[in-house]
């Protein structure tokens, strides 16, 4: 697997053991598989964990798949969702791919193709996140970025250094110049899988970065914070 970071799957099924094949055989192709077998907990390990992919069943104990994965839309998460479901009614699909879902799939289904599947939505979702590089040296509102020495020269022109992660974040707001990096995108990107800083942490990173590169810090022109969304970088 790419950059030696193994895909994180999440399996939400109540019917053990389909849980624990679906679990064997993804860890067979090498993912990282986490599992749980109800509602509230898949919500739960969302908010604490980054995933790649949720295999998600819809008949689920206390809180239905269909309803789990509506309220992990509303939090402006879209990790990739593959239902499962019992019944083959056209309505249910039609119901779980309106509510956000990204494929379904009923069971009994066959292994392989469920396998393929989880391969396409986790590599197309990586494409959409990696999108062309920019040059190791960045020019904005008389800034310097050197992406590659880990240094900055700031709005006054005195030359700052930049932690690792500084350097990566800042890459990745302007990758996505114009556009709302996800607080989801920044903890895949920045931080690695599985370790959750707190939203304060990239808060404080954004706050130095307008130190560094804003003429007003309070009124920003380059690094803006959307409330419970994300952050966005203007040149
Ligand atoms: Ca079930």
């Amino acid at each position: 697997m790419a950059q030696g970071k193994r895909p994180t799957v999440l399996i939400a099924e109540d019917e053990e053991s389909l849980r624990e094949a679906l679990k064997l055989n993804l860890e067979l192709e090498g993912y990282d598989v986490a599992t749980v077998d109800n509602g509230p907990g898949v919500l739960k390990m969302v908010k604490s964990e980054y995933f790649d992919l949720i295999i998600l069943d819809i008949m689920l104990p206390e809180t239905d798949g269909i309803t789990i994965c509506e309220t992990i839309r509303l939090q402006h998460n879209d990790v990739p969702i593959l239902f499962l479901s019992a019944r083959n009614t056209g309505a249910d699909r039609v119901e779980g791919l309106k509510k956000g879902g990204d494929d379904y799939m009923t069971k009994p289904f066959n292994l392989e193709e469920l396998l393929l599947r989880v391969d396409k939505l986790i590599t197309k979702n990586k494409r959409i996140k990696d999108p062309q590089g920019v040059p190791d040296s960045y020019e904005f509102a008389g800034c310097k970025i050197d992406f590659a020495a880990h240094t900055c020269l700031d709005k006054d022109g005195v030359e700052q250094e930049l932690s690792k992660k500084e350097a990566a974040l800042l890459k990745l707001l302007i990758e996505h110049e114009g556009d709302v990096v996800s607080r989801e995108q920044i903890l895949q990107l920045v931080w690695g899988y599985n370790v959750y800083p707190t939203t304060r942490t990239i808060d404080n990173f954004i706050l130095n970065f307008r130190k560094f590169f804003e003429l007003d810090s309070r009124n920003p022109k380059h690094f803006h914070s959307i409330r419970g969304i994300g952050y966005r970088f203007t040149k």
